[in-house]
């Protein structure tokens, strides 16, 4: 558990770092398990620069997936081609393939909106709204039409991200009055009012102390039972705490010298924190790296 006061990313650094506490965790065996999405040979890049590349790996449901590495290795590109954020950014090329569940998630006649509805996404920083509480929920919702019983929906998505008892008395007032924990939960609480069934979550606790930090780490043990989650984070101890699979990118050198994020390893989280099969990945766990 994290004490008050505790500087979490100062863990990241220390030098002999003492092997991080892996919660036990229940995952269904290899041959229950569902693949969401299946990775193949992704390389992005923008324009010359590849950001990261190498990545074959298969995202499990109901399971908590997550993407560790130093800052620069790719983890937020790679998060973000998992619902086609980057097509905005002009400069982006990407290569290889991802299936959500065997369809090309950029193949032709595959509309990023509907990917974004079946794959949410959660922010570094809370991003609210400057609207109500009531309507920072329902927004998604009546944008695509789905006005039926929207009360009713937007109390589910907030009971969801636990934070209904909080607000409910305050539905009509702004979102910007919240703590930046209930912000965060808030932004939990709009991104499943759609029902996705996936939430890919960049970082969402690095800017919260840590209460709120543990208070989120809880609530994804809760939405995991309904959804399949894919954190990034930069505090090790956080993945370990939280996830069922772990993927480790780090930064490497091509065949042509240049610099770039490559995915070093893939397991179980146990294994990636206290027997890694790859050096890189020891060193880093470890802290000797990073
Ligand atoms: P991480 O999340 O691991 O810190 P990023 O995915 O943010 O890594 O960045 C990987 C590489 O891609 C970095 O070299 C970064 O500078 C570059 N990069 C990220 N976003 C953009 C962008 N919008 N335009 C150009 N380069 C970018």
């Amino acid at each position: 558990m994290i004490e008050e006061g505790e500087n979490v990313s100062e863990m990241v650094t220390m030098p002999a770092m003492k092997p991080v506490d892996v919660a036990a965790r229940e995952e269904a065996g290899p041959q229950t398990r569902e693949t969401v999405f299946d990775i193949q040979a992704l390389e992005a890049s923008y324009g010359s620069n590849v950001a990261v590349r190498g990545v074959d790996l298969e995202i499990y449901r109901n399971l908590i997936t997550a993407v560790i590495g130093p800052s620069g290795c790719g983890k937020s590109t790679f998060i973000r081609c998992l619902n086609r954020m980057n097509d905005e950014v002009p400069s982006f090329r990407q290569q290889g393939k991802i299936l959500y569940h065997g369809i090309d998630l950029y193949g032709d006649g595959v509309e990023p909106v509907e990917v974004r509805r079946r794959i949410g996404m959660v922010f570094q920083k809370a991003n609210p709204f400057p609207k109500s509480i009531y309507d920072n929920v329902a927004w998604a919702p009546r944008v695509l039409g789905l006005r039926k019983n929207l009360d009713e929906r937007v109390e589910k998505a907030l009971q969801s991200a636990a934070l209904w008892d909080e607000v409910k008395d305050r539905l009509k007032r702004s979102a910007l009055g919240l703590s930046g924990g209930q912000q965060q939960r808030l932004c939990i609480a709009r991104a499943i009012a759609v029902e996705p069934e996936v939430l890919l979550l960049d970082e969402p606790a690095s800017a919260l102390d840590p209460i709120a930090t543990q208070r989120i780490e809880e609530l994804m043990h809760e939405l995991k039972r309904d959804y399949t989650i894919v954190i990034v984070t930069h505090n090790m101890q956080q993945a370990a705490r939280v996830a069922d699979r772990t993927a480790f990118f780090s930064i490497d050198s091509d065949d042509s010298g240049r610099y770039g994020g490559v995915l070093v390893e893939y397991d179980e989280t146990p294994k990636i924190f206290t027997a890694p099969s790859d050096k890189r990945t020891e060193d880093y766990v470890t802290g000797r790296f990073g």
